[in-house]
């Protein structure tokens, strides 16, 4: 509580209601404190309430004015003013810059609960902390609170975990999804985005029978970015939808390109992710595809994953349909890696199923999984469709899938995905199948 005597003024130190320090006396503080005391290690601790908002709705503002000026009486009791600093932000927003010895920071979350507890209000009401331990003394204070405040984010809505210390990777990774989420228009304006090819082959013939087109991207500054990185969050604000086109449009113009040069092309398959399938104009773009570049249908196949399936089936089937009756030919994608790859090819007109690789990673470790893989075989054998193994990388495993029949490979075996030029080279030292 605030003591009689510092009283505050506009202006002054410290924040009126809980008498602790505002902010910004807090952070000039805390940075005379740390310069001082170089020889003890540091936390700051970022402390927050559940729900402080609902608690300040429920009951009178001076329910959480009460319970605001408690934490702040036991903090100033707890620690020891010469060594720890502590203020009060904004709502319910704690700082503190304390010797990580005398932070038993289980205790202090304990001891809060017990504190309001004792206040009788009807509410669960929890303290929450993330914290920094100051490793880099040289850092602007407010940016040792930004980083104990991300530690306090991700912990915020789960009740079983009170408190969580900062560590490098969550930086990173905050930095990589602002990074990506804000480069991703310039990206395509620019035209960072390109496809890699990867060849696919008929092991017992010794021929290329088609390609998959993967995007990446060529970032000026980090330089080549894979998929994996950048496709959840494209996926996650729907981006991905134009990353898409881009790509199909990419692959049709690469296509032309050979066919006007004169030269042997085979199939390209694109992926299209699951929220393509929202946009009924889907076909009407593919069509159009076709025609600006002058191309048959045969020359651009489809890859579609299960996740499309389990988001909306009719309409899946549908535009699946829809497909066929264009001409194109539709390939499963990673079969085997959800729950309902059997529904799916009941369900859905396909032409191909592609392996997911995690059968590849198990053949030799498992005998059930190399029987599984021959069944898999022969199930799309009595369907009439073809089958493609992904992630063949070794001898062995190419051996084997050969002598199950009729199986084209994809893996770094053959090859790695390859940019369109060397893709071409590749394509000079094969013999091509017929479509
Ligand atoms: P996917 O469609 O299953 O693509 C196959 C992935 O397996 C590719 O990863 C490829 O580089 C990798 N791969 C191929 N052979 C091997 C091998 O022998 N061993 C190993 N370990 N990996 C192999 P990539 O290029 O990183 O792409 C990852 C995923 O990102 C793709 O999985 C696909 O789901 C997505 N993706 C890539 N390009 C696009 C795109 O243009 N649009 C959409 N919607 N998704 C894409
Ligand atoms: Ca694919
Ligand atoms: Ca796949």
């Amino acid at each position: 509580m605030k003591a009689e005597g510092v009283l505050p003024t506009i202006g002054s130190k410290f924040d009126q209601l809980t008498g602790l320090y505002n902010r910004e006396s807090f952070l000039r503080e805390a940075a005379v404190l740390l310069g001082a005391r170089f020889d003890v290690d540091y936390c700051i601790v970022c402390m927050d309430i559940s729900c402080f908002k609902i608690i300040n709705d429920l009951f009178h503002t001076s329910t959480g004015d009460l319970i605001l000026r408690s934490a702040a009486d036991y903090f100033t009791k707890q620690f020891n003013p010469r060594t720890t600093i502590s203020c009060r932000t904004n709502a319910d927003h704690f700082i503190l810059c304390v010797p990580t010895e005398e932070l038993k920071i289980e205790q202090v979350i304990n001891d809060l609960d017990k504190i309001i507890q004792d206040l009788h209000i009807s509410h669960n009401i929890l303290f929450f902390a993330g914290i920094y331990p100051v490793d880099k003394r040289d850092l602007p204070v407010d940016q040792m609170c930004d980083r104990a405040g991300m530690a306090l984010k991700r912990i915020k809505g789960s009740y079983l975990t009170r408190y969580a210390y900062y560590d490098a990777k969550m930086r990173e990774k905050m930095i990589e999804d602002l990074l990506l989420v804000g480069n991703l228009e310039i990206a395509l304006a620019e035209r960072q985005f390109t496809i890699f090819l990867q060849p696919i082959f008929n092991p017992r013939q010794n021929t290329v029978v088609s390609a998959e087109a993967l995007v990446r991207w060529l970032h000026p500054i980090h330089g080549m970015v894979s998929p994996g990185k950048f496709i959840p969050v494209c996926e996650s604000n729907g981006f991905i939808v134009r990353l898409d086109r881009f790509i199909w449009e990419e692959v049709c113009r690469f296509q032309r390109k050979r066919l006007n040069e004169g030269k042997e092309i085979v199939p390209i398959s694109v992926n299209l992710s699951r929220l393509n399938f929202y946009s009924l104009d889907l076909p009407d773009f593919l069509s159009f595809l076709l025609s600006k570049y002058d191309l048959e249908p045969w020359m651009l196949k489809l890859e579609v994953t299960e996740s499309a399936y389990t988001d909306n089936q009719v309409q899946l089937l549908d535009m699946i349909s829809t497909f066929k009756n264009l001409g194109f030919s539709v390939l499963m994608d990673d079969f085997g890696s959800g729950y309902s790859s059997l529904n799916m090819l009941k369900d859905m007109p396909l032409d191909t199923i592609k392996v997911d690789m995690a059968f590849i990673r198990e053949l030799e470790k498992s005998e059930r999984v190399a029987l599984i893989l021959k069944f898999v075989v022969q199930l799309a054998e009595s369907l009439g469709m073809g089958v493609v193994v992904e992630g063949v990388e070794t001898q062995r495993q190419c051996d084997y899938v050969a002598s199950l029949g009729e199986v084209a490979i994809q893996g770094y075996y053959f090859s790695r995905p390859l940019p369109m030029s060397e893709y071409e080279k590749l394509l000079e030292k094969y013999p091509l199948a017929p479509h």
